[in-house]
């Protein structure tokens, strides 16, 4: 017989908490969760991005938000049936609230909720126009002086930003800038995306030449249209720019290419920007009401001052402005840094008949690429996992469902068994005399990445070429000084170059505003990017969500948007109905906003 138990558990949970909180009972509601619960959520109850952990949370949430919330039909979600392993009961659940309609999931343990993830679909009354809903495109009948569709979008881009303003810039369009603005065509909020480079897909081809995304396509589709069956695993960086550049295209985004923002300020009497932006060499003023920066954690090159780097005669320059090997076959390079650019970098340098050598100055987190797909990524974004039914939406939620505060424990696993696997790999490489580690608490490559957004390379070939000897390597090391003709290290050596790249990363995104706006507003921001789990480059104290990420900020009207391409997918969804509902004059009273630590 078919074992209905877990469904019964569920919906009986679901039909008690309805009630509980329908009856605005507080107590009854906390009583259904774990001491040592979580609960995620994405816009539906808090219009923030918010964590409650524990019960006292959730019961602190729920008094401040569950009169305006109007929460109910909690019910397992449609088409769907829970299920049971290893003492967890989980399901995809759906419900509405007053304003929306919301998914998510849900975990139990001896019968109580450990973690709940609500997240908001779909705003009522403004739903995206899908299925039955579609445009119709052609207009039937006949109507004197009929404009076609290429007409109403010529007129579109003349009037926008012109004689009619966005209620949203975006700055950068970059992925991020362009996943969201899709998203904003859909809900019909009208938006600008202003971007300094030509076309879009340019800020991946303008990067070094052999790049390809480190991530594998099942976690990198964008919203709506996800990549063709036979795109290859690993998108070349010059592939992904003209994906992005169709993206763009057809989905009728209003892109500003080769325009430039040079200044932002906000009027907190109007409730609205003044952003000067520069377009064909003039200077254009926008009056959107909201203003996002999707100008990218990669965009801000981390340039090193050394010692009398201005007498050195050869060519040097940051990695985002290296531009590949050809110029430097049989040339002496020495490349600084060993994160991923560097790895990539001195790996096409080799490849070219370069005599390279990496300064690697402290440990790095090596994980190889294929150990990471099959043990990392596998069961959420792989062709195994689409072909037992994973979609991309539901592996976003799954992931999104796994709370911040012990998502390291569910990693620790299994980078000790990619460690295990791996082993020989690592030995070697220590041989070579690299500097290895795991993350601070052994908790491997993602975790690195959302705390700090850097350290680690994701091993497509270069590590061979260190543990073997190709290409050569200083470690534990810093740069010292440079003189005309060489790079003279900490240790006192000097290495010969005819080229010096500085793979020495990124600034946080918290540059940006400072640059944009001013520094008073960087500062009442504070921060961007991390979790606040006092590891290195992350302080604390503990925020339980990504710092100012995709939800409001202590500047109204100014947002943050970007991250790796299934951030950007995941999250423009929540952004936009942030974005929407402000627009609609939808209360959006926010609970828990972020208090700031550290200044931008
Ligand atoms: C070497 C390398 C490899 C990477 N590999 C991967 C990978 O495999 N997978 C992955 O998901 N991510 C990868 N990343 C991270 C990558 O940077 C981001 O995923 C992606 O580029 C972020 O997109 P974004 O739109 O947030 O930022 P960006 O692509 O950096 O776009 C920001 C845009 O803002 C524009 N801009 C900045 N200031 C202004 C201004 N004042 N006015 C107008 N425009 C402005 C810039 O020109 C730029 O185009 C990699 C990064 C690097 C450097």
């Amino acid at each position: 017989m078919l074992d209905k138990a877990p469904n019964g558990k569920v919906s009986d949970l679901l039909d008690t908490l309805g009630k509980a909180l329908a009856a605005g009972e507080v107590e009854n509601a906390v009583d259904l969760f774990q001491t040592d619960c979580y609960w995620r959520d994405l816009v539906t109850f808090t219009w923030n991005i918010k964590t409650m952990e524990g019960k006292e949370q959730v019961r602190d949430m729920l008094k401040a938000r569950l009169a305006d919330t109007k929460p109910s039909n909690w019910k397992i979600a449609d088409g769907e049936d829970a299920s049971e392993a290893d003492g967890i009961t989980e399901s995809w659940i759906q419900f509405e609230t007053g304003f929306a309609r919301g998914f998510g999931h849900m975990r139990l343990k001896d019968g109580r909720i450990w973690t709940l993830l609500t997240t908001m679909s779909e705003l009522k009354g403004h739903e995206e126009p899908v299925g039955f809903d579609r445009p119709m495109g052609a207009k039937h009948g006949a109507e004197r002086n009929r404009k076609t569709w290429k007409e109403e979008r010529e007129a579109e881009a003349q009037e926008l930003g012109y004689s009619r303003q966005p209620y949203c810039v975006i700055v950068g369009g970059g992925q991020g800038g362009i996943a969201l603005g899709a998203r904003l065509r859909q809900l019909d909020v009208p938006t600008i995306i202003v971007e300094k480079n030509e076309r879009p897909g340019d800020s991946w081809r303008k990067r070094y030449k052999s790049l390809c995304l480190h991530d594998p396509v099942w976690y990198d589709h964008l919203p709506y249209l996800p990549f063709p069956r036979n795109w290859p695993i690993f998108s070349p960086k010059d592939k992904i720019g003209d994906w992005l550049e169709m993206y763009a295209k057809v989905m009728e985004l209003n892109y500003w290419g080769s325009t430039e923002c040079k200044k932002a300020s906000y009027d907190e009497k109007s409730r609205e920007w003044t952003v000067v932006v520069q377009r064909d060499g003039k200077d254009i003023v926008l009056k959107p009401k909201q203003l996002v920066l999707a100008t990218g954690m990669s965009a801000k090159p981390n340039m090193p001052k050394f010692e009398s780097m201005d007498i050195f005669k050869g060519d040097q320059h940051h990695s985002s402005q290296h531009p590949g090997p050809d110029k430097y076959k049989n040339k002496k390079a020495v490349v600084i840094g060993s994160n991923n650019s560097a790895h990539d970098i001195c790996a096409a340098l080799w490849e070219a008949g370069t005599d390279v050598t990496m300064v690697q100055r402290s440990t790095t987190h090596i994980v190889r690429s294929d150990s990471l797909m099959e043990l990392g990524l596998a069961s959420l974004y792989s062709e195994q996992a689409v072909q037992s039914g994973m979609t991309t939406a539901k592996a976003d939620l799954i992931f999104a469902s796994l709370p911040y505060k012990i998502l390291h424990e569910f990693q620790i696993p299994v980078y000790n068994a990619i460690r295990e696997r791996d082993a020989d790999f690592y030995k070697r490489l220590e041989k070579a005399g690299f500097l290895l580690d795991y993350g601070d608490d052994d908790s491997g490559l993602f975790m690195k990445y959302l705390r700090r957004g850097s350290g680690y390379y994701i091993d497509v070939g270069a590590s061979e070429l260190i543990a073997n000897g190709s290409i050569k390597l200083k470690s534990g090391v810093d740069v010292k000084k440079l003189t005309e003709h060489t790079v003279i290290l900490s240790d006192g050596s000097e290495l010969p170059a005819d080229l010096v790249v500085y793979a020495t990363g990124y600034g946080s995104m918290n540059g940006w505003a400072a640059d944009l706006i001013s520094k008073e507003v960087a500062d009442k921001v504070g921060k961007v990017w991390g979790l606040g789990s006092s590891t290195t480059k992350d302080p604390g104290p503990w925020e339980g969500e990504q710092r100012n990420m995709w939800k409001p900020t202590q500047q109204e009207g100014l947002w943050f948007h970007g991250g790796n391409l299934h951030q950007s997918r995941h999250y423009s969804q929540f952004l936009s109905l942030q974005l929407k509902a402000r627009m609609e004059g939808i209360p959006t009273p926010v609970y828990g906003l972020q208090k700031v630590h550290h200044l931008g």
